[in-house]
């Protein structure tokens, strides 16, 4: 699949394609990710390395076969692991946190073993450069609002960490709490009895009839 070949410059920025030291360091998969997302993020590609480590230092310790994913974070990250690995929130091997931590866990679901790895802020701090300020959000104005002063950023950002992601990141192996474990049970399907909607979740009523509505209707 040739996934680069499907982008313009409308979605990353042309400098990934020029530039050598990009070239045996961005993946189809990273490409993936920006188009999943329809746009350039450096989280794309930060976070598919943090994956590939996992897999790294899981190997000859436990088989990541029926993989699954905790993310720290509902920013970004979800959306790069979905393209990489195939967890989806729609399949149920993706669980989202919003903690906002830039951290995830990928483990298999059928014995819980995982690795967490996550972005280490000491070191972070004590390489410095671009990667820093993005990281910490120091950034400019310019580098929040122009998208290109923000691409060109984006760009330094992953020259940096793509020289040794390692030097940016922490690990450990973990296993994960029980409710994450095995297949998620099918559970039985209830009809509101006052707007005959079916749903599955807690409650004698629907949600909606419960008055926890996110919507009024419009007449
Ligand atoms: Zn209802």
């Amino acid at each position: 699949m040739e996934i680069r070949l499907m982008l313009d410059n409308t979605i990353y920025p042309e400098e990934l394609d020029k530039d050598d030291f990009f070239k045996d360091r961005l993946y189809e998969e990273d490409f993936l990710g920006f188009y999943f997302r329809r746009k350039f993020a450096p989280g794309v590609v930060i976070a598919n390395r943090m994956a590939d480590i996992a897999f790294e230092e899981a190997r000859g310790k436990f088989e990541l076969e029926k993989i699954a994913v905790v993310c720290e974070t509902d920013f970004c990250i979800p959306d790069a692991l979905s393209a990489k690995l195939g967890v989806t929130v729609g399949n149920r091997y993706l669980k989202v946190l919003d903690w906002q931590i830039m951290g995830f866990t990928v483990y298999d679901y059928l014995h819980g073993r995982g690795v967490r790895v996550w972005v280490d802020s000491e070191k972070v701090r004590k390489n410095g450069g671009v990667f820093e300020r993005w990281y910490f959000r120091k950034t400019t104005k310019a580098e929040r609002k122009d998208r290109k002063v923000r691409w060109k950023m984006g760009v330094e950002v992953l020259r940096e960490f793509l020289k040794s992601p390692r030097d940016y990141l922490s690990w450990s192996l973990v296993k994960v709490a029980n409710w994450l474990i095995g297949k998620a049970p099918i559970k039985e399907v209830k009809e509101c009895p006052k707007c005959h909607i079916t749903y599955t979740c807690e409650g004698d009523v629907c949600p909606v009839c419960a008055g926890k509505g996110y919507f009024e209707v419009l007449s």
